[in-house]
């Protein structure tokens, strides 16, 4: 298969080419590269149509077949990971490296769910009657996702969805539609035709989708702001939904840490993918003690990145996935700059015409400035001092959004018991971004309403059905 051009869409086991046509950019140089797809409503329409179609034999499929489908999918995955992790480059922009840690997370996520089995529960079966509960799929699955982690956020709906016997019709970001179309046209065998459809298209073919009213669930990763709108939209016929949404995660460092060994640790949770993850570090809380010496290690690691194409060997981060973004971060840093922060900026990336931005720290901000109280989701990172530690819980918690956080400390037992006072589905503790796809990642707050990962996750595609049977 030829991974550098040639982008279709799957609809009903076939690949389509679209009308019209989106621009992908590539973001280290701010240069079109490729184009694809731009799915026009008569095509959704044939999309949805065979989704709903293929779910009435497809719900039917024993499971251990469903199974059998996704170890296929993630075996062909495993064998395409190298051509998949240069074009994720070229569209996303995350060196290469890492772009082949999110392939191997998707075939991971694949199996994982190859091995899921709902449970059924015997709630009676006494005198006279039999009382048993199990979960059934809901029917066609809206699924659209961001340009942060396109694979993996699209992979962790297709997985649960398709195992627990529903259909699908997946939209990636417009950003970053190609590895998708690309998996599509991997998996083009592997399901019977309108299990799994994967379509591309502008601004206008999301509201499109959840407005449709054949889908029986929407699933959604990306911004809490668009993620009202999608709850407005499925209002209307109450579809299912589930919402994985922003994050302004706060990490705490407590005084008995060993800087040398955090410093790394906590620079790559903030830093990592650019910082574009919904469970970045957003805020790093420092005990007063240790502030310092924490932001001199950080600065010093800073100044060892290498920014650039992700595609050259060495290139530690790459560019802001979108002109967008870009724009945003680029305002961020200019209104603490103006405020008289102080930044400490690492090296600049190339002079390519790409969407790069420095590695920056911000030392010490005002809790109310606004990187502190938004979601950069981008290279700045706001690190405050702390003194007591009730008041920096009070001030981790004092946010709309409630995702992910981390505590950093020796000891363990209190640790702990910070963690459990965070207002976040997530919190690590001595570590930062690991996930695992038989562990619930759920939003607090406005980072979200449901769940993915794990059994939870796969409940998420069903809904009970009880049966009583007289004895
Ligand atoms: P976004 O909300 O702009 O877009 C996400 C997706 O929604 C894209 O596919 C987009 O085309 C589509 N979309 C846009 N408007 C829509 C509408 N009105 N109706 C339906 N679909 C629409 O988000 P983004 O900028 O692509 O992603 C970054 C955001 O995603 C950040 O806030 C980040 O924290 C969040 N995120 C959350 C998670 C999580 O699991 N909680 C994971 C990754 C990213």
């Amino acid at each position: 298969m030829n991974f550098e051009t040639g982008y279709s869409m799957l609809i009903d086991g076939a690949l389509a080419t679209g009308d019209a046509q989106i621009e992908v950019i590539n973001p280290a140089n701010g240069q079109i590269f490729a184009t694809a797809p731009d799915c026009s409503p008569e095509q959704l329409d044939i999309a949805v149509a065979a989704a709903r179609r293929a779910f009435r034999t497809w719900r039917a499929v024993p499971i251990g077949e469903r199974h059998a489908c996704l170890r296929k999918a993630g075996d062909i995955l495993e064998a395409n990971a190298e051509q998949l992790a240069r074009l994720f480059t070229r569209e996303q922009g995350r060196p290469t490296d890492g772009a082949l840690s999110e392939i191997g997370i998707a075939v991971a996520w694949l199996r994982a769910y190859a091995a899921m089995i709902p449970p059924t529960h015997v709630i009676d079966n006494g005198d006279g009657q039999r009382v048993e509960t199990s979960y059934v799929p809901l029917g066609a699955v809206c699924a659209i996702s961001p340009w942060n982690f396109p694979v993996n956020l699209s992979i962790w709906k297709i997985a649960p969805a398709l195992a627990a016997g529903n259909t699908i019709v997946l939209k990636p970001s417009p950003f970053t539609p190609l590895c998708m179309l690309k998996i599509g046209e991997l998996l083009k065998d592997v399901f019977p035709a309108g299990v799994l459809n994967i379509i591309s298209g502008g601004d206008a073919l999301g509201p499109l989708m959840t407005a449709h009213p054949g889908f029986a669930k929407i699933s959604f990763t990306g911004s809490t702001a668009t993620g009202r709108r999608v709850m407005e939209s499925a209002a209307k016929d109450l579809k299912r939904l589930t919402l994985e949404l922003g994050g302004n995660d706060a990490a705490i460092v407590m005084p008995d840490v060993d800087l040398d060994d955090v410093a790394q640790k906590i620079f790559f949770g903030a830093f990592f993918n650019s910082a574009q993850i919904c469970v970045a570090t957003k805020r790093l809380y420092v005990h007063d003690s240790i502030y310092d010496g924490l932001r001199d290690r950080l600065a010093a690691i800073a100044q060892t990145v290498k920014l650039g194409d992700g595609s050259e060997q060495g290139t530690n981060l790459g560019p802001m996935q979108n002109r967008r973004q870009f724009e945003r971060v680029s305002a961020l840093i200019e209104d603490a700059r103006d405020a008289g922060l102080t930044l400490v900026e690492g090296p600049t990336g190339p002079d390519t015409g790409g969407y790069f931005i420095p590695v920056t720290i911000i030392d010490n901000p005002p809790e109310d400035s606004a990187v502190v109280q938004e979601e950069a989701f981008g290279p700045v990172l706001p690190m405050m001092r702390f003194h007591d530690l009730d008041e920096v819980i009070d001030r981790a918690n004092a946010s709309e959004y409630g995702l992910a956080g981390a505590v950093w400390s020796k000891d363990i037992d209190q640790a702990v018991a910070v963690a459990r006072r965070l207002e976040t589905g997530t919190v690590w503790i001595n570590q930062n971004l690991v996930l695992r796809p038989d562990t619930p990642f759920a939003g607090h707050k406005q980072s979200g309403i449901g769940v993915e990962n794990g059994m939870d996750g796969m409940l998420e595609y069903m809904v009970p059905q009880s049966i009583y049977v007289p004895l």
